[in-house]
């Protein structure tokens, strides 16, 4: 059989061109989340098969599903990590992060496995950023890992999203409500799609975020958890829209948000944009508060909050370029003088590029430089012609506004680093 050149089903290739902006995209984030105390943390990509089951819930989708489960040939039931938050958690307990003074702060990215049908924006190999934050229960740290993943979207150039929130409730509370669900749902049953059926008795909670229409339709008139909130978890709901709102946020508050995961109590929410680039999708972030799953897997009470990107969503999002732009090209006469510039502005942090189609030692014309710039968008054009050569001068040109300026080379990388770097 031939070998197929296609990667398998629901996977792509990162080529080169399209991998400049997945780097800028994972130093961006680095800074963002490294700035807030977040630091970063790698697990790896395979856990145990029960590690996911337990953690995520045998009646989500991802684990009745999707999953990417195998036998080792020593006979171990692995899974291909489906999310990050499992393998955070069982890290943090594993390295002892739990007796660190709270709250604890972590941050990973890199690729997650759903054997899911794939389409515009869901495939089967994705890739998350996401945080999490261990050991605070006031809502206050709620808002804080909502701000940064606000913060962060912006920086990034993605201003058209709405932030969703929701409450689930707790131990306290939720069974109540699961079972108001089930007694308002019974009746209704013939005229719902065969997956809501089969959550009603596994997990009727994940029957509301249903995309049937003809479901939401029987769902308009149900009780949100919202109205059903024991007294602790509606304090810390009151408290969490308004600390929100006050830090400029306004949040849609979507009681028929439920995530897909079931470790989350109280506190979630999801970030959407409606972007035809995303095809059907429209979820570009999500998370909440997990406060029992560090427990479930054998550590103290400790409360928990976090959200996770797809990083390949985010990137369909992008403003045209706007991360791609080279910041200098540098053209000239003299293919020699152009590298030691470009070598010398390397050297400083200002990633450069020359041209390199002229033939032998001599450089290609001007304007065929120029056109060289054009194409990889260069901000700027540093031009060392036969005469600035002489002089030991450099003419800028700002590619925007077509603006020259002449300085001397010896102070061009200082001149470049203030107006690139700073
Ligand atoms: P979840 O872990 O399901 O809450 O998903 C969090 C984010 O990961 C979503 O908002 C998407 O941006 C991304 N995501 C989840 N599943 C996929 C997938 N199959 N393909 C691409 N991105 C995904």
């Amino acid at each position: 059989m031939e070998i197929s050149t296609q990667p398998p089903r629901g996977t792509s290739d990162i080529l080169p061109g399209q991998s400049d902006d997945w780097q800028r995209l994972e130093s961006l984030a680095k800074t963002h989340l490294q700035r807030a105390g977040y630091k970063e943390i790698r697990t790896p990509t395979f856990e145990h098969t029960e590690l996911f089951k337990r953690g995520v819930g045998e009646t989500t989708d991802i684990v009745s599903k999707e999953m990417y489960t195998f036998s080792d040939k020593s006979d171990r039931s692995l899974t291909l990590r489906p999310e990050g938050t499992a393998g955070c958690v069982r890290a943090f307990l594993n390295a002892g992060l739990h007796r660190q003074s709270p709250p604890v702060k972590l941050w990973y990215q890199g690729p997650m496995y759903r054997y899911e049908r794939p389409q515009t924006g869901r495939t089967r190999q994705f890739h998350q950023l996401g945080i999490e934050a261990f050991g605070s229960q006031g809502p206050l740290i709620d808002v804080e890992v909502i701000v940064v993943a606000s913060d962060f979207l912006k920086a990034l150039g993605i201003e058209d999203f709405e932030v969703q929130l929701n409450s689930l409730g707790d131990a306290a509370c939720r069974p109540a409500y699961r079972e108001l669900l089930r007694e308002k749902l019974r009746a209704r049953l013939d005229k719902l799609c065969a997956d809501c059926r089969d959550r009603f008795e596994r997990n009727p909670l994940r029957m509301l975020d249903c995309k049937v229409p003809t479901c939401q339709e029987q769902y308009k008139d149900i009780p949100s958890a919202i109205d059903h909130l024991c007294d602790d978890c509606k304090t810390h709901w009151l408290k969490l829209v308004e600390l929100v709102q006050a830090q400029g946020i306004k949040p849609v508050i979507n009681p028929r948000m439920v995530r897909g995961l079931d470790y989350y109590t109280r506190t979630a929410f999801e970030f959407v944009a409606k972007d035809s680039r995303l095809g059907t999708q429209s979820s570009i972030g999500g998370g909440g508060r997990y406060d029992k799953l560090v427990e479930m897997f054998g550590g103290p009470p400790t409360p928990a909050v976090g959200w996770a990107f797809g990083v390949d969503r985010l990137l369909m999002l992008l403003p045209d370029k706007s991360l791609s732009a080279l910041p200098v090209f540098v053209v000239s006469s003299n293919p020699q003088a152009a590298l030691a510039t470009a070598t010398e502005l390397r050297r400083v942090g200002i990633q450069t590029e020359l041209d390199f189609a002229g033939q032998g030692q001599a450089a290609r014309n001007f304007s065929k430089q120029i056109q060289q710039a054009n194409k990889l968008q260069a901000s700027y054009v540093v031009i060392l012609g036969e005469d600035e050569l002489a002089k030991g001068e450099a003419t800028i040109k700002d590619m925007k506004d077509g603006s020259q300026k002449v300085v001397s080379q010896s102070e061009l990388a200082s001149y470049l680093g203030k107006v690139i770097l700073e």
